[in-house]
Order: structure tokens, then sequence, then C-alpha cells
């Protein structure tokens, strides 16, 4: 049967629809909408890291028409576009039902940095990452949340390595007009500029809008001609810059985010400060408090009252510190303005106001000035009640007032498309509406619906399109290497083989080379003629953080070796695209940090859906989520007398397990060449993990135990 013509009207229709999807990212957690952008140019889709807006501006209007015009590809536009607008339109969210409230009370998210998606390079690690799946759970949940963060014109760096091995970084700059990106303005369509006082200067800046299905993300920018050079930059980079830059942003973050809130009529009940850099937002607070008149104990309580906190660093170190000079130099004018002197303004800061040499703690400010305080796993959530605890010495540690939220993943949006088609074909459409489901879970994998060949066969899929994609990138990187023989990595990895994926921030404490401390051992292991092992790798280490790039160097020159060629491989430039590729391809996920060091870790949840299982030290989430058969432990739940001696402990465990447990599982085959004992905990896995470690659940924790309580007595 011949499909009807497709009218013009229906077509100018379709046109402007995909354009407003491309400019929505709720086309990145829908593959059906994916699909549409990549078919219009499957190059360019690849080309620009799978960015819609480029390949819209690509695309010649004449040839969009004319694509349209064939009823197939119409029908499928027209589609996408109408669940895009019903999602955008929803009836009856559970937000409507459990969280009234918040409904005209919204919450502000202000982090530093959001992961959302590869083409918007504005995050660094994990928690941009987790911001970026707050916001998409949010959105699918209907929860009111805005998010606030900083347009970095050149975000965090690209990564290359040298011959010898040693990261490099580059900068290239980002045109907005290429990005999910739209302009803030104000009714009349002027763009809306605020400013925030940093010294004496008053800094301006614009702010851009990003659709994250029903929530927005404004981005702040100081990339303005009426500033100077040195405040045009002060949001060039993540994490980039000196102790002066970084005040500048958080001030820009802090402060500038509520005076943005407040010229867009947005009145938030909540204010979320994901780690300590917004915290300055709480001092604003303050400010518009005494303004009004307020004493300044009312004043505090006021801000209190609105304001929530979450942690993510379990070490001292790991949080923002500036001296009284750099204070000064920075928010005297603005402290002198609220009636205070810098004194006054860093005791807000210290956990001992009478020292003056003490510094001004972001943590410590915003713990001082938050309602509610929780660390991101059970773990470290104690470990941040210890830290904290002179802070509060009237009470016991275990009362410190600091509670756990878990984190999860956004599971839709970190299925591969693979996956995700496999899950809809097998399970019917309805699999994403049920990650808190645990019965669901449950019975699903248990009933043997799907079956171990299926599943192998999803397995077998996704371990070679990491392994083509691994090729593809290493081909590229070596050819900038001149090797001469670029054809050998035609054959490196081997879809058939045994695949461990490691990657992540290569931050020390991560221990990346964990594996090696017995090279000997890894040659034998890795290479063995039966039950041979792959490893693919890839992180990037912070630009100033020589340790961290040391380790990239040492990978690096254990893939060179002949003995293990083409079993490990280094793939640059670790972006949310890459991470994608290895947590599905991957049959096991290492995780190694040094114990109590990873707050919580994500990348490990990631796996669930692609049928990977999990093997990683008892720290952060994983100590919460193994329970014996869905993974497995490197190392004991408790912390060694030395960091030397916890390595070498953790060495030899992870050697242990991988040598007598691990890799003879896999290679455990029936007649028919499947490792059914092998799938027995991928299915226990999926079953015990999915319905727990996802944002869905972590975004209604933190509506119950941070954003509801007393949102009556918020009005
Ligand atoms: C998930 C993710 C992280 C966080 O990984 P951890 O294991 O928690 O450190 C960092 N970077 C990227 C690109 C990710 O996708």
């Amino acid at each position: 049967m011949a499909l009807k013509k497709v009218s013009d009207k229906q077509i100018d229709q379709a046109i402007q629809d995909l354009h407003e999807l491309a400019y929505n990212l709720w086309h990145s957690w829908n593959p059906a909408a994916q699909r549409i952008f990549q078919e219009l140019s499957p190059f360019f889709w690849e080309d620009t890291n799978h960015n819609a807006v480029e390949v819209m501006n690509w695309i010649s209007g004449p040839e969009l028409k004319g694509r349209l015009q064939n009823p197939d590809f119409y029908t499928r536009v027209a589609a996408v576009c109408k669940s895009y607008r019903d999602y955008m339109k929803p009836k009856g969210t559970w937000a409507d039902k459990h969280a009234a409230p918040l409904k005209h009370a919204p919450v502000a998210y202000f982090s530093a940095e959001f992961g959302l998606h590869e083409s918007l390079r504005i995050y660094s690690g994990g928690l941009g990452i987790l911001a970026g799946d707050h916001a998409k759970s949010a959105s699918d949940l209907g929860l009111p949340l805005y998010g606030l963060s900083i347009f970095y014109r050149q975000g965090y760096f690209r990564q290359q390595t040298s011959n010898e091995g040693w990261q490099q970084e580059f900068y290239p700059t980002f045109d907005p007009a290429r990005l999910p990106l739209r302009p803030v303005n104000d009714k009349k369509g002027n763009r809306v500029i605020c400013s925030v006082p940093i010294g004496n200067t008053n800094v301006e800046f614009q702010a851009w809008a990003v659709g994250v299905g029903r929530v927005t993300l404004f981005l702040l920018d100081t990339n303005l001609p009426q500033n100077s050079q040195f405040y045009r930059d002060l949001s060039a980079h993540v994490y980039g810059g000196d102790q002066t830059n970084r005040i500048g942003q958080e001030i820009l973050l802090g402060i500038g985010g509520v005076r943005l809130m407040r010229k867009l009529g947005i009145n938030p009940s909540i204010f979320h400060m994901n780690e300590g850099h917004s915290a300055f937002l709480t001092l604003e607070l303050l400010r518009e408090q005494l303004q009004a008149k307020k004493p300044l104990a009312e004043a505090q309580a006021f801000v209190k009252k609105h304001c929530v906190f979450t942690t993510h660093t379990p070490v001292p170190a790991g949080h923002d510190k500036f001296d009284r000079g750099l204070m000064e130099a920075n928010l005297g004018p603005f402290a002198s303005a609220m009636g205070m002197s810098i004194d006054d303004m860093m005791a807000y800061g210290r956990v001992h106001q009478e020292h003056p040499g003490e510094g001004f703690t972001m943590t410590v400010l915003a713990l001082k000035m938050c309602r509610a305080a929780n660390g991101v796993s059970e773990l470290h959530g104690r470990v941040s009640q210890e830290m904290w605890k002179e802070l509060y010495p009237d009470i016991q540690v275990s009362k410190v007032p600091i509670g756990a939220v878990t984190n999860g993943v956004h599971v839709t949006g970190w299925t591969s498309p693979t996956a995700s088609q496999f899950w809809s074909t097998q399970l019917g459409p309805k699999w994403i509406d049920k990650f808190r489901d645990a019965k669901y879970w449950k019975e699903t994998l248990e009933s043997k619906k799907v079956s171990d060949a299926e599943l192998w066969g999803l397995r077998t899929a996704l371990r070679r399109e990491l392994v083509e994609f691994a090729r593809r990138r290493l081909r590229e990187q070596n050819l900038r290497h001149n090797t001469n023989d670029v054809a050998m990595y035609d054959n490196i990895l081997s879809p058939d083989v045994f695949t461990i994926g490691f990657a992540r921030r290569f931050a020390t404490y991560k221990r990346a080379p964990l594996l090696f401390r017995d090279l000997g051992w890894a040659i034998k292991v890795l290479t063995d003629k039966e039950k041979p092992v792959q490893i693919i790798f890839a992180g990037k280490a912070h630009p100033r953080d020589d340790a961290g790039k040391h380790f990239i160097q040492e990978i690096i020159n254990i893939t060179k070796r002949v003995d293990l060629f083409g079993r490990v491989v280094f793939v640059e430039d670790y972006d949310i695209n890459v991470a994608r590729y290895l947590v599905s391809g991957a049959d096991v996920w290492l995780n190694t940090p040094r114990r109590p060091m990873e707050a919580c870790g994500t990348s490990g949840m990631k796996v669930m859906m692609h049928g990977g299982l999990n093997l990683s030290t008892m720290d952060g989430w994983w100590r919460e989520a193994y329970d014996g058969e869905n993974g497995w432990k490197i190392g004991e739940d408790t912390t060694a007398s030395s960091d030397q001696l916890q390595d070498d402990l953790d060495a030899a465990s992870l050697r242990a397990v991988l040598e007598n447990q691990v890799i003879p599982l896999y290679y455990d085959r029936g007649k028919d060449g499947i490792p059914h004992n092998w799938l027995k905990r991928v299915r226990h896995a999926m079953a015990s993990l999915v319905p727990v470690f996802n944002t869905d659940r972590m975004v209604v924790d933190y509506t119950h135990k941070l954003y509801l309580p007393d949102s009556a007595k918020r009005k």
C-alpha cells in the first residue's frame, strides 16, 4: 500500500518541530529522536559528537523538505515530535502527586559543572554527570527545577597524548550558535544582562538557556564586550584557573545565579548547592534580607530555611578555601555594602570563628547556612560527619547533621541505542517507566522472559561495537603519532575476548595502574591462550595534576609493550560518548579507588542496562550495592593503616579474584558456547542494582529528605 502523500503544511510543521527538538536535550535520552538526526547526516552526526543543532544547521532547507516528502521518514519524524510534545505537557507526573508544595515554588539547583551531553563540554567528571542526571530525572518526574551553571566558552580541555605518552591539553573555543543554547531574553526580546560585584568591578553577564526536557538550565557567561578581557575570560574554563579565577567564578555562579533568578521573576523555594562552589549564593540571599531591613538573626534564619547542600569530597584538601587577602580583594566591597567587615564575613567560612589566620572554606559556609546537608553514599555521609564535627562541638559525631543520599544514574540517558532497542523489543516500551520498581526487574530477569541466548547476543553485540569504536579511535590517535603501520590497529582487540573497562578521571586515588603492580602476572593472565583478557582505558588528568599524568603515561607505556600489544589500549579524550561505548561494551567494570576516597562513584552504575558486572573496592556506592552475587569485591570493607599497605592488599585481592573467580566463570561455557553461570550473575546484578542506583530514586529521595520538609514554613 502506498503511503499518503505528505502535505506542505505538514512538512513546514515538521521542520519547525525538528528545530525545536534539536534544542531540547530530551532527544539525547530518546533513541528514536537521535536516530532521526543521525539519519539526516550519519557522517556529520558522528563528526559533531552527536550535535543535533549542528546537523539541523548543516542540512539545507530544500534537502530537508525533500527528505520529509518521503512518507516513511515523515511518519517517524511526526511520531517523535508527538511524543516530545506529549512529554512536555504531561498529565499527572510523580511530582504532581507527591511534591505538590513545590509546584509554584521550584528548586534552583546550582552546580559548577553539568554533564548533559557529549556535545556540550561544560563538565569535568562525576560531579557534572551527576548534576546532568539529576536534571534529567527531575524532568522525567515532573519536579519543578531550574539548573544554574556557567557557560565555559572553552570547556574542560580536550586530551591528546604525545609520543612519550604525556597528556597534552588543548582548548577549542565553542560557538554558542552551534550548541543547543538559546539566549536568555526579556519579554521585549532584549538580552537579559545582570551583574555581580567582584572587588570594585561590576562584572556584567548574560545567560544561555538549555532545554533538558521540562527542566531549564541557565548558563552564565561573562564574555561581553563591556567587560575587560580579564573578566571576559572569567568563564572560559572549567576549573582551569588560579585561586583568583576560582573565586571570581564562584561569585559569578553563586551571587550571579540568584540575581538571574530574580531578574527573570523565578522565585525558588529551595536553593540546592551541588558541592560548595556555589555557596556564595547564601551571602547574596543574606544581603537581600538585610537590605529589606531584617535583623541579622532573622535574615540568617530565612536563608537557612531555603538552602540545602550536597558535599562530594571526602578529603579536606578537596574543599575550596580562600585566604583573607583574596576574600577582601574580591568580596570586601560586597561585605561593606551589607554593613559587614571582611572579618565578619570570614566568620561564615571558618570552622573556628576566632582564628584570624583561618581561611574561608566554601563547605563551611554552605554547612552553616543550610537547613539540610548530605553526603553521596552512606560511608561518605559518615566520613563527612567526622570531617566537619568541629563545626558542631556540642553534639556527638553520629549526630552531626549531614545525612546521605546515594547517587544514581539517569538510566535511559546511559543506555546505549543498541541496548535500548533490545530492552524495548524484549520488554515493550514500558520498561523506561519502571526504574523504581524492584519487583518488575526481579520478575523480568528471573522469569527468563529474556533467554540466555538473547542476553548473550546483546553482550556480544555491545562488545563488538566497543571494539570497533576503539579501533577507529586508535587508528586516528596513531596516525598523529607518525606510526608507519596504521593498519596494525585494525587487528587489535577482539570482539570475543573477555573485556575489562576502566575509565574515569585520572585522580591518583583511583589507582588506574593497580592491576599492573605485578606486571609478570598481568602479562601471563592477559595473554593466556585459552582465557585471554583485554582492557580498555580512558581518562583525563587535571592539567595541573602531574602525578595523574604519570599514571596515564604508565598505562600508555604498557599499551606499547610488544608482549601486550593489542590487549591493553588507551582511548584518548574521555567524554560522555567514550564513556557510553565503554560502559556498554565492557564485560567487567573495574573500579579501584583507595577507600574511603570515592565519595560515591557512578560509572559502575552505567553498566547495569548493558549486562556488565562490577569488580570494585568496597568504597562509595559499591559497598552498599554488593551482595556477594551481583559482581565482585576487591579487598574488604576496611581501611588499612597506610596507603602502601592498602595498595598491596587491594592489588593482591584484585589478582586473586580475577584469576580464580572472574575469568574462569566467564570462560565456563555450555555446549552452546554461552556462559550460563555468568549470565546468572548478570541477571541478578540487574535485578538488584537497576531499581536502586538510578536518579529517579535519587531525586525522589532528595525531594522527601531535602526539598519537601518544612515546605509550609517557607511560604
Ligand atoms: C560517569 C562519568 C564519570 C564519573 O565516573 P566515576 O567512576 O564516578 O569517577 C566521569 N566522567 C565521565 C565522562 C562519566 O561519564
